[in-house]
């Protein structure tokens, strides 16, 4: 599945985790995904659900809308870092202010990679865009980041995911798990390699956890 992603990459194994997560609660005939450009467009051939792709950076405000006029739905927000943390900055610190109803998964590989690896606010190094302190003490219901690296953290992912989705439900509210993630062709390493470097050193760089 998701055949479109190059080898190793994280899109495809987010993707699966939100699948997996939507089966369980069986709550497949309420999603929409809104979905960002980039290489997580690519994945909105194979999406199972009513999708909308937005126009960059502006996944939820797209979304928020969606909710706003479809409150029965569940309205997943997908986006990449340079979505996030780049040109979309804006829109997440206000849905977040605002504590929108939003159900949003970043996928964070700290570069632009479908134009090719340039260097976004988000690159993984000491100046890495941190959005957990920004966030954290708002008044949000969740927040979380954890890797898309070894087995043992995809399975936390998969736990954040579905307590997320739980709480989306219950609660409303605004909500963000972020996935540290692989891209190893923009980083010229191996599958093996690019995990590794996630899971020793981007994740000594930007903490994971649940933070709310
Ligand atoms: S370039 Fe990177 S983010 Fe894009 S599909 Fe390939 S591995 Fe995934």
């Amino acid at each position: 599945m998701y055949d479109m992603q190059c080898p190793g990459c994280g899109h495809r194994t987010a993707m699966m985790l939100i699948d997996q997560t939507i089966d369980e609660l069986n709550i497949k005939n309420k999603i929409i995904v809104g979905l960002d450009v980039a290489c997580c467009s690519l994945l909105i051939d194979e999406l199972r659900y009513d999708a909308v792709m937005c126009p960059h950076g502006r996944v939820l405000p797209v979304c928020n809308g969606i909710k706003k006029v479809q409150h029965d739905k569940i309205v997943i927000s997908y986006m990449g870092d340079g979505a996030a943390y780049a040109i979309g900055t804006n829109e997440m610190i206000h849905a977040a202010h605002r504590n929108d109803d939003a159900l949003c998964i970043v996928t964070n590989n700290g570069l632009f990679a479908m134009t090719g690896g340039q260097i976004p606010p988000s690159a993984f190094d000491e100046k890495a865009f941190d959005i957990v302190p920004l966030l954290k003490n708002m008044d949000i219901p969740f927040l979380a980041r954890e890797t898309l690296s070894n087995r043992e953290n995809i399975y936390n992912c998969r736990k954040y995911m579905k307590e997320m989705f739980e709480s989306y439900m219950t609660n409303g509210g605004f909500h963000l798990l972020e996935l540290l993630s692989p891209c190893p062709t923009n980083n010229h390493m191996s599958v093996k390699e690019n995990v590794e470097y996630i899971n020793v050193t981007v994740s000594k760089i930007l903490k994971c956890g649940r933070f709310i």
